[in-house]
C-alpha cells in the first residue's frame, strides 16, 4: 500500500471520498464523526473522583485520626471512636467537594483552550473546533496555526512548518504539495504531509485530513505526553514545604505537652489521645488544598473577566507583575480600522464618512484608484455582502482589520475586489511579516484584455504603467519607511519619476504628518515584472526597484476603557509599556492619549538594535514607548527588564512573538487575533484582546494571593490559640504555680478535634471568596517569593494566638475556681468550665475571622454583608457550637453542659476581645498609612 505522501492530491481526495474544491458534505461529516469520534488525544485522565477520594483518606492527618480511633476502641471508649471516625468522614467529604470543584474548574479551562480551525465543508469556509475534524476534511492553514490533525497538503504557498514536537528539529522545514515517489521516508522527510501539533511558521496552504486523534503521529507518542505531571504552582510548593516544617514543630510542641502532662501524673490514656488531637490541630494540613481552591476559583473569576488562564501558576504570579508590555493594535486600540485619508503625489483626499461614495473623486484622480487597486489586490481580506438576520446589507469582513479597511475603501471607490481578482489573478506572493512590515503579490495582466468601456480607472492607470512585453505586475503594500527602502521610482500624474531626496522628504513629511495624528499609514508600490522574472516562485528581487504610488491613512481609535486601566496600573505600582510595530509618531500619539507615557520619548527597533546591553538596560527604565519593533526586539526588552528585577507580562499575537511570550513571567496571547502558536506559548489568553483585561486579571491575582495569606493568618492563629490553651496549664503545672497549677486539661481530645476540623474549616474557606479590598490596586506589587511570615504575619499569629488562648483559658480558670473542687463521684465533673473554654475559643475564632477579612480596613468600613458566604459560615458555626452545648446527645458526646443565658452572654462578650484587639491594630495601621483614595 502506498503512503499518503506518494499519492497525488486527487488520489487522496478520492480515497477519502472528499473533494479538493468543496471538502466534505455535512452528511459525510456526521457519519464520519460517529465513526472516528472526536479529534483529541486521550490523555491520562486528570484527577478522577476516586483519586481525589484516595488523596482525602490517605493523608497523614487522617491516618493519625484513624489511629486515635483505634486507640479509643482499645480503651473501650467506643463513642469517642465513632465520633472521631465521623469527623474523618465529614472532613473527607468537605475536602472532596473542594478538590472536585477545583478539578472541574481546571478541566473546563482546559477544554476552552482547544483551538479553532478553518475548514471548507460543502464548499463553504467555516470555523469549527479542532475536536470536530474528521478524515477527509479540508483545513485551511496559515502562518501561526498549529496543525490540528495529520493530513496531506493539497496546496502549499511558501509553507514552512516547525515540527520539533515530532522530529526534535527546531528549524522550520519547507513544505510542498507535490507527491513524493520514494518509499519509507522518515517523518521529517514527508514534506507534503502536515502533522498534528506542529506549527506553521510561514506561508499558507490547505491540508486534507487523513488521520485524527490517537491515530495521528502525535497520538502514537501520546503515551509519552501522559507522563507530564500537573504543574504545581510555586505557592503550592512553598505551602507544602511550610506545612511539613510546621508539622515537625507542632509534633515537638505536642511531645512537650504530653511529657509535661505525664510528669504531672495525668492519665496516660487521656494524654495519648490529647497528644494526637493536638497534633491534628496544630498541623496546618489544609494549606496546599486551600491554595488550590483559591487559585482555581481565581482562574474562574478571571475567565469571567475575559482572561483565560492556561497555567495555574499564572494566577499567583499575576499579582506580582511590575511591568505590562502591550501591543498597540487591538489591545490598546479597538482594531476597528477605517481609511480616512489617501494621498498621491501631494494630493490628499480625506474621507470623513464611511458611507460616502468615492467613485466621483476617483474618476478625476486616477492615482487614487491605482492606490486603492493595489491596496485591495495585495490583500488577503475579503468583504461579502450577506443578508444578515437584521436584514441590512452591511458588508461582512473576513481577515485582518487593516486589510478589510482597505478593501472597504476600494469598494467605496467602485473597485470590487472579487471582480478585479478575476481580471488580475494572483500568481505568487510573499506574505506579510512583522519583520519586513510589508507584503507582496504578483498578478497576471492579460494583454488581450483591451480597453473597453467598463474598464475601471484603476485598470487603465495600471495598463498605462505596464511596459512593453510585461505579462505580470507586482504589488507591494506596507509601512511607508519599509517601502521606501525598496522603491527607486515614484508615480506622479501618470509619469514615472526618480525617487530623489526631495520626493523622499515629501513622502516622509506626509507620513509623519498623518502618523503624528495617531493614524496608521500604509504605502503602496508596484512595478511590472520583467519577462525573465518568475511570477510564481517568490524571490527577494521581487521587492526591489519599486514604483511608489501613494499612501493611505487608517484610524484606529484608542479603546475608551484603556485610559482608566492605564491609570489603575500606575496607582498599583505597575508600569505600562507600549511595544508596537507601528510608526513612532502614531505610537507616541496613542501613548499620550492613553496616559502611558509621561515623557515624549520613543525608541525604535532599529535604534535598539544598535544599543549595547547596558545602554538598553538604562533605556527600558524610563522609556515606555517602543515603535517599529520586530518580535526579536520584544525578547530583548523582556530580558532587560527581568535583569532589573521586574516581573513582566508581555502580550503577543504572532508566531515570532512566541519566544518573548515564553520568556516573560506572564505571556499574554490574544484570543481573537492571536495565532495558535502564540497561545500555546502563553500563560494567559485574553478572550477580548483588551489591555484592560490584563489589569483586571492582575487585580484578581492580587485578591487570590491576599486571600490565601488571610487564610494562613486565620488558621495558623487559630492553631496557635489552641496550642496555647493546652500548653499554658501544662507549663503552669510543672512550675507548680500555686492553685492554678492543679488545673486539669482545659479541653478534651474530641473538643480539640471539633474546633479544628469543623468550626475552623468553614469560615476559613469563606476567606477564599473575599472580594477585593480598596487597597488591592492602590499598593505596589509584592515580590513573587516574599516570605509568608513577613509583613507582620508571624507576630500576628503569635500575639493574637496568645490572646485567644489567654482569654479562653483565663475565663475557664475563673469559672473553675468559682465552681470549686469537683466531686470525684460526679460523672459530669469539670464539664461546666471546660464548656466555657471550648465556647470562648470557638467564638473568639469567629471574631478573628471577621477581623482578618481585611489587612487594614475595619469590618465596619468593609460591611458585614460584603462577603455573604462568610456571614453564612460564621452563623452556621455559631449554630453548630450552640448545638454542641445544648443538644443532650451532643452534650454527651462532647462532654459539655448547657450554659445558662448569663454564662453564654459572658462568653460572647469576652470572645469579642480578640476581634476588638485586631480592629485596634488595623486602626493603628490605617492611622500610620492612610488608605489612598
Ligand atoms: P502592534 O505590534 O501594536 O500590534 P502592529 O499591528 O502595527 O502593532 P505589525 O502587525 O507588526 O504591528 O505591523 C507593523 C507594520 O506593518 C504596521 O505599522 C504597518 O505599517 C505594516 N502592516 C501591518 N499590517 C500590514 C499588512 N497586512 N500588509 C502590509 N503592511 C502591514
Amino acid at each position: 500500500m502506498s503512503h499518503w505522501y506518494q499519492q497525488s492530491p486527487d488520489e487522496v481526495a478520492r480515497k477519502l471520498s472528499s473533494d479538493l474544491e468543496n471538502g466534505l458534505s455535512t452528511e459525510q461529516v456526521e457519519s464520519l464523526q460517529a465513526k472516528h469520534g472526536p479529534n483529541e488525544l486521550i490523555e491520562a485522565a486528570g484527577r478522577g473522583p476516586w483519586k481525589i477520594v484516595w488523596e482525602q483518606i490517605s493523608g497523614p492527618m487522617v491516618i493519625l485520626l484513624i489511629i486515635a480511633a483505634a486507640v479509643s476502641v482499645l480503651l473501650h471508649e467506643y463513642q469517642d471512636a465513632i465520633v472521631i471516625l465521623l469527623i474523618v468522614v465529614l472532613n473527607a467529604v468537605l475536602g472532596f467537594i473542594q478538590d472536585y470543584r477545583a478539578e472541574q474548574a481546571m478541566a473546563a479551562l482546559k477544554q476552552m483552550t482547544v483551538p479553532h480551525v478553518r475548514v471548507r465543508r460543502s464548499g463553504r469556509v467555516q470555523e469549527i473546533s479542532a475536536l470536530e475534524l474528521v478524515p477527509g476534511d479540508l483545513v485551511l492553514l496559515e502562518a501561526g496555526n498549529v496543525v490540528p490533525a495529520d493530513g496531506r497538503l493539497i496546496e502549499a504557498q511558501s509553507l514552512r512548518a516547525q515540527e520539533a514536537a515530532l522530529t526534535g528539529e527546531s528549524e522550520p522545514v519547507e513544505k510542498s504539495d507535490s507527491a513524493i515517489s520514494e518509499d519509507d521516508l522518515a517523518i521529517g522527510d514527508r514534506r507534503n504531509l502536515g502533522f498534528m501539533g506542529t506549527q506553521i511558521t510561514y506561508g499558507r496552504g490547505s491540508l486534507m485530513i487523513t488521520e485524527t486523534g490517537m491515530n495521528t503521529e502525535l497520538g502514537n507518542i501520546a503515551d509519552m505526553l501522559q507522563t507530564v505531571e500537573a504543574e504545581e504552582t510555586p505557592l503550592q510548593r512553598r505551602l507544602g514545604e511550610l506545612g511539613k516544617g510546621l508539622a515537625i514543630a507542632a509534633i515537638g510542641i505536642v511531645a512537650v505537652v504530653v511529657v509535661l502532662g505525664l510528669l504531672d501524673q495525668q492519665d496516660w490514656k487521656t494524654m495519648l489521645l490529647t497528644g494526637m488531637a493536638m497534633a491534628v490541630a496544630a498541623v496546618p494540613e489544609g494549606l496546599p488544598a486551600v491554595a488550590t481552591v483559591a487559585l482555581a476559583l481565581g482562574a474562574r473569576k478571571m475567565l469571567r473577566r475575559h482572561a483565560l488562564i492556561r497555567k495555574l501558576p499564572a494566577v499567583e504570579t499575576l499579582g506580582s507583575v511590575t511591568v505590562i508590555c502591550s501591543d498597540k493594535t487591538g489591545t490598546l486600540t479597538e482594531n476597528r480600522m477605517t481609511v480616512t485619508a489617501i494621498e498621491a503625489a501631494g494630493d490628499r483626499i480625506t474621507i470623513d464618512n464611511r458611507d460616502v461614495n468615492l467613485t466621483g473623486r476617483v474618476e478625476t484622480n486616477p492615482e487614487i484608484s491605482l492606490i486603492l487597486g493595489v491596496a485591495t489586490l495585495c490583500n488577503d481580506a475579503s468583504l461579502h455582502t450577506e443578508k444578515s438576520e437584521a436584514d441590512d446589507d452591511e458588508p461582512q469582513s473576513v481577515g485582518d482589520p487593516t486589510e478589510t479597511a482597505l478593501v472597504f475603501a476600494a469598494t467605496q471607490a467602485g473597485l470590487d475586489k472579487n471582480a478585479l481578482e478575476e481580471r488580475l489573478p494572483r500568481q505568487g506572493e510573499i506574505p506579510f511579516e512583522s519583520d519586513r512590515k510589508r507584503m507582496a503579490t504578483v498578478h497576471a495582466v492579460d494583454a488581450s484584455d483591451t480597453d473597453s468601456e467598463e474598464t475601471s480607472a484603476f485598470v487603465k492607470e495600471l495598463r498605462s504603467a505596464m511596459s512593453g512585453d510585461s505579462q505580470h505586475v507586482i504589488f507591494v503594500k506596507g509601512a511607508v519607511d519599509s517601502l521606501l527602502d525598496v522603491s527607486s521610482r515614484v508615480w506622479n500624474n501618470g509619469e514615472i519619476e526618480t525617487l530623489d531626496e526631495s520626493w523622499r522628504s515629501r513622502i516622509d513629511g506626509a507620513n509623519a504628518d498623518l502618523a503624528s495624528n495617531g493614524m496608521r499609514v500604509l504605502g503602496m508600490a508596484f512595478r511590472p515584472l520583467k519577462s525573465d522574472e518568475s511570477a510564481d516562485s517568490p524571490s527577494a528581487d521581487w521587492e526591489s526597484d519599486l514604483i511608489f504610488v501613494g499612501l493611505t491613512a487608517i484610524v484606529d481609535p484608542a479603546r475608551p476603557e484603556v485610559r482608566d486601566a492605564v491609570h489603575r496600573c500606575k496607582t498599583a505600582g505597575i508600569r505600562p509599556v507600549m511595544i508596537t510595530g507601528d510608526h513612532p509618531l502614531t505610537a507616541r500619539h496613542i501613548a499620550k492619549e492613553l496616559g502611558i507615557s509621561d515623557n515624549d520619548r520613543v525608541v525604535t527597533g532599529s535604534e535598539m538594535a544598535k544599543m549595547p546591553e547596558n545602554e538598553l538596560d538604562a533605556v527600558v527604565q524610563d522609556v515606555s514607548v517602543f515603535a517599529r519593533v520586530a518580535p526579536e526586539h520584544k525578547l530583548r526588552i523582556v530580558q532587560s527588564l527581568q535583569k532589573q528585577g521586574e516581573v513582566v507580562a508581555m502580550t503577543g499575537d504572532g508566531v515570532n512573538d512566541a519566544p518573548a511570550l515564553k520568556r516573560a513571567e506572564i505571556g499574554v496571547a490574544m484570543g481573537i487575533t492571536g495565532t495558535d502558536v502564540s497561545k500555546e506559548a502563553s500563560e494567559m489568553v485574553l478572550t477580548d484582546d483588551n489591555f484592560a483585561t490584563i489589569v483586571g486579571a492582575v487585580e484578581e491575582g492580587r485578591i487570590v494571593y491576599d486571600n490565601i495569606r488571610k487564610f494562613i493568618m486565620y488558621t495558623m492563629t487559630s492553631n496557635s490559640g489552641e496550642i496555647w490553651v493546652m500548653l499554658i496549664p501544662a507549663i503552669l503545672a510543672v512550675i507548680g504555680w500555686g492553685v492554678v497549677g492543679d488545673i486539669p486539661l482545659p479541653l478534651l481530645p474530641l473538643q480539640i478535634l471539633w474546633i479544628n476540623l469543623v468550626t475552623d474549616g468553614l469560615p476559613g474557606l469563606a476567606l477564599a471568596v473575599e472580594p477585593a479590598e480598596r487597597e488591592t490596586m492602590n499598593r505596589p506589587p509584592y515580590p513573587p517569593n516574599e516570605n509568608f511570615f513577613g509583613r507582620g504575619m508571624a507576630s500576628h499569629i503569635l500575639w493574637v494566638g496568645l490572646l485567644m488562648g489567654a482569654v479562653s483559658l483565663g475565663t475557664g480558670i475563673v469559672y473553675w475556681l468559682a465552681d470549686g473542687p469537683p466531686d470525684p463521684s460526679d460523672g459530669a465533673a469539670n464539664r461546666h468550665w471546660r464548656t466555657i473554654v471550648f465556647t470562648v475559643l470557638t467564638f473568639s475564632q469567629m471574631g478573628h475571622v471577621l477581623a482578618v477579612r481585611s489587612h487594614k480596613e475595619s469590618l465596619f468600613q468593609q460591611g458585614l454583608f460584603s462577603n455573604k458566604l462568610m456571614l453564612a459560615a460564621v452563623s452556621l458555626t455559631f449554630a453548630l457550637q450552640l448545638g454542641v452545648i445544648y443538644v443532650p446527645f451532643l452534650q454527651n458526646v462532647f462532654r459539655t453542659t448547657a450554659l445558662n443565658l448569663q454564662d453564654l452572654l459572658i462568653c460572647l462578650a469576652i470572645s469579642t476581645l480578640v476581634f476588638w484587639a485586631v480592629e485596634v491594630q488595623k486602626w493603628w495601621i490605617r492611622k500610620n498609612s492612610p488608605v489612598p483614595q
